[in-house]
């Protein structure tokens, strides 16, 4: 699958590395530290 150059796309990942992420489901925003599941919807990521 080729992907077009110069055409950005934004894909949500869930980036457990980074300092916050983007639940995929309710697209709020988090502290990842500590955490498992979206504060706000539960969606479990474990
Ligand atoms: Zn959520």
């Amino acid at each position: 699958m080729a992907r077009r150059q110069g055409h950005p796309v934004r894909d949500i990942v869930c980036d457990f590395d980074a300092s916050e992420t983007t639940c995929p489901a309710c697209l709020t925003t988090f502290a990842t530290q500590g955490v498992t599941r979206c504060p706000e919807c539960g969606l479990n990521f474990a």
